[in-house]
């Protein structure tokens, strides 16, 4: 049985667009009282106007659903870089930073990234699941169709795995509404417990990345590179291992100092995100690779940073994403669409320079490239608004309840 859904007001297609630089909105193809088609599996088999997809439907055994209001479809948009399991909050953190205090003078009061461990050790599976579930609930409403979401507030075997626990169920539960893609980010920081960033990092490799591995919880290692977390040779050291495990990997790159993108570069990692303090020279390594390059201006707002030279990036031919890097201490605002229109005024971008970064350039970065735009094989993920112009999408940037709803591989939110 196929289901048909029309007419639509417009359908933002995003198909016949390039997986890298600089887009103008002319290219977009904007489908005017269109219709979509799909089979039981979830996947698209016809997609153009209303009145010609009527009398394809008429060959077919399908289900027809009326729309009987203004409705601009898009595809479902995906978020690449999101720290979404945790427990705790760090809203004295916030105050303090807004306030103009340092990294250790948070750090001397208890904040900080451990603060986010202890509560996330504390936490049961059971709590950690519904703290979870709450804030994907949240994502999900905002248009989000795919998530990946971060262990890495574990820091031991036994804790990182709970973490990817958390995710798996999620991922499994028919109620989410959103295709979850979980990585293993155990290297997000040295614990006290341990000596030196080595000694951690190999008793990651011996004892928690093959248990992730048989257990199939995660295909993706991240690390953040940064001079207070993890140097640029322990991170190559880490981050080759777990490629000759077959994992894919991704790195926290350049967010102060710009030095672990040309790693990510040099070891074909899927994305290098952050990005905000890389140079001309990083920017051109960038360009003439397929890492995608991960804006994350969440985490510029959250720490009173620059943002990511997201125009540079374009301009020179990289393959540029937008996520949240939605997480309890430096970005804990969410809300892909809006943060990514504030990046576009700031960065100078089109619509469909945006509307790339959150759809199928987005998902190029998680290795998902059988979705992101609306065409015929891709998956029936959508994003409806209740609007009759799709440049209102950017403009009601804040605005969450112009989203009608969204649809994963064919099943209705
Ligand atoms: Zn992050």
């Amino acid at each position: 049985m196929h289901t048909f859904y029309g007419p639509f007001t417009q359908i933002v297609t995003l198909r016949g667009l390039s997986l890298r630089g600089a887009l103008k909105d002319e290219q977009l193809e904007i489908i005017t009282d269109g219709g979509v088609i799909y089979d039981e599996y979830g996947y698209i088999t016809s997609v153009g106007k209303f009145q010609d997809l009527v009398l394809i439907s008429k060959t077919q055994n399908t289900c027809y659903v009326h729309i009987d209001e203004p409705l601009v479809l898009l595809p479902g948009f995906v978020d690449c870089h999101t720290h979404a399991c945790y427990a705790g909050t760090r809203t004295q953190d916030f105050a303090m930073r807004m306030a103009g205090k340092s990294y250790l003078d948070i750090a001397r009061a208890g904040g900080g990234i451990m603060h986010t461990v202890r509560a996330t050790r504390e936490a049961s599976l059971e709590d950690l699941t519904d703290l979870t579930y709450a804030r994907l609930q949240r994502i999900r409403e905002e248009g989000i169709t795919t998530c990946e979401v971060k262990s890495g507030y574990g820091l031991t075997v036994e804790d990182e795995l709970k973490m990817l626990q958390v995710i798996a169920d999620l991922k499994a539960e028919s109620s989410i509404g959103l295709d979850l893609v979980p990585t293993c980010l155990a290297a997000h920081i040295k614990p006290p417990e341990f000596e030196s960033q080595k000694a951690y990092l190999d008793y990651l490799l011996h004892e928690l990345l093959p248990t992730i591995r048989a257990k199939g919880l995660s295909q993706r290692v991240d690390i953040f590179v940064e001079e207070t977390a993890f140097d640029v040779e322990n991170a190559r050291y880490y981050l080759t291992k777990a490629q000759e495990m077959g994992f894919d990997i991704t790195l926290h790159a350049d967010q102060f100092t710009p030095i672990a993108s040309r790693l990510a570069v040099e070891l074909n990692a899927r994305s290098a995100d952050h990005l905000e303090h890389s140079t001309d020279r990083e920017i051109k390594l960038l360009a003439n690779s397929n890492t995608v390059a991960v804006a994350l201006p969440g985490a510029s707002m959250g720490v009173g940073d620059k943002f990511t030279p997201a125009r540079k990036l374009l301009d020179a031919g990289a393959i540029l994403a937008i996520a949240t890097d939605l997480n309890p201490g430096s970005a804990p605002m969410g809300n892909l669409r809006w943060q990514a229109s504030i990046l576009a005024m700031y960065e100078k971008l089109s619509t469909a320079e945006v509307f790339a970064g959150i759809t199928f350039r987005a998902a190029f970065a998680l290795g998902r490239q059988d979705r992101g735009t609306i065409e015929v094989g891709k998956r029936a993920d959508f994003t409806a608004f209740k609007l009759s112009d799709y440049r209102d999408i950017l403009y009601q940037a804040s605005h969450q309840q112009i989203i009608d709803g969204t649809w994963v591989k064919g099943k209705v939110f």
